[in-house]
């Protein structure tokens, strides 16, 4: 290694990186496939791409691409806040949740702090806290999801952030709100309670909950969104926080200017104004998690219940069976890296890429 990655700190070294989904394109060279015939399943995208009327939101926004965008975002804020019933300086915005979830590690982490996550918990939790020179502390995880009794007993004098995913991703796994919110009336009130609902508009009605009105109650919650997943805004990158107004003083600090851009900040607001596209994203992904659940029963293949877009198939030598499904152009997301070497992650489709998947998967077994 050269002298100045070798002298870089070690708690940079020592991260391990983010593994995103293969590029459909890379796939393309990798195996001389045409990617018209390759199906990506690999990182829980919307299906549909984005809502119409943020596309063309986004395309009539481009002709100001010389100017900054609005570094407050207030018309984004104005639209979250009518919908939410929170106030501007309730609301952080970010380039991508993930922006989010890194200004939290740096406004509340250092060094001399640690965080607690779930084992199989998203992975920007390590990294954000790793980042910062704060200390991980992974708590093993229960039936796959968080063990938030665990979690509560893991928190140490020197903890300053704890990190929640509901729905988890790459589990699916869901904490009935109920115990979410029993939870955080027994954290302290130094500890920030990071709740992330990036798979929020996928839950089933009867699984809801406005957790934003909780936020009166517990000043040390940060809730964090993303246009990102049913939004279909996953290459814009925009997502949000909602906190105490000193949580989200701190952030804004923090945060870069500019970080969310223009057209991001045009396609978000029309977005939220589109609720029939959320409506068919909801039902495509209620209907493709139904046939893939089905599909792979049928192959006597295991699966961790989801309440995500997304579901973890119980296929043994992952490694391979993942080699297998990409000769045949079809792209889902292998786990190892979370601790679950047997399963593989796959987002729901449309129809005929779930069917396509099912296929490949009974080919490669
Ligand atoms: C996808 C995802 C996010 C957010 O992604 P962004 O595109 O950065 O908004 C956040 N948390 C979890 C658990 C996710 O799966």
């Amino acid at each position: 290694m050269i002298d100045c990655c070798e002298l870089a700190p070690p708690h940079v070294r020592a991260i391990a990186p983010y593994q995103p989904g293969k590029p459909v394109s890379e796939l393309a060279r990798e195996f001389g496939l045409p990617e018209a015939a390759i199906v990506k399943l690999a990182s829980n995208e919307n299906p549909l791409g984005p809502s119409p009327l943020a596309l063309a939101a986004a395309q009539d926004a481009l002709v100001d691409m010389a100017l900054y965008p609005d570094g407050a975002g207030f018309a984004l804020k104005a639209k979250l806040s009518a919908r939410l019933g929170v106030t501007h300086d309730q609301i952080v915005l970010g380039n991508g949740s993930n922006d989010v979830l890194d200004i939290a590690a740096q406004a509340f982490l250092s060094p001399q702090t640690s965080s607690v996550h779930a084992q199989h918990a998203f992975a920007v939790y390590p990294i954000a806290t790793q980042t910062v020179g704060a200390r991980s502390i992974e708590v093993p995880a229960k039936d796959y999801g968080h063990d938030l009794a665990a979690m509560r007993a893991a928190i140490r004098d020197d903890t300053r952030v704890v990190w929640i995913a509901n729905p988890n991703n790459p589990t699916g796994t869901f904490l009935p709100w109920g115990e979410i919110e029993a939870f955080l009336e027994t954290v302290p009130r130094q500890v920030l309670v990071v709740l992330d609902e990036a798979y929020g508009e996928y839950l089933p009605p009867a699984d809801r909950c406005d957790t934003a009105a909780w936020l009166a109650r517990f000043p040390n919650l940060l809730i964090t969104r993303t246009f990102s997943k049913a939004y279909g805004l996953a290459g814009l990158r925009v997502g949000y926080g909602l906190g105490h107004p000193d949580v989200i003083d701190l952030m804004n600090r923090v945060r870069h200017p500019f970080n969310v851009n223009l057209p991001a900040l045009a396609a978000a607001e029309a977005a939220l104004d589109d609720g029939e596209f959320l409506a068919r994203s909801y039902a495509l992904n209620t209907a493709g998690m139904a046939q893939l659940t089905a599909g792979l029963a049928e192959l006597g293949v295991g699966t961790v219940p989801s309440k995500g877009n997304f579901l973890l198939a119980k296929v043994g030598d992952a490694a391979r069976i993942n080699l297998e499904l990409l000769k045949r152009g079809v792209i889902v997301r292998p786990v190892a890296n979370y601790g679950l070497p047997e399963f593989l992650r796959v987002s729901v489709g449309l129809a005929g890429q779930n069917a396509r998947f099912l296929d490949a998967l009974k080919a490669s077994l």
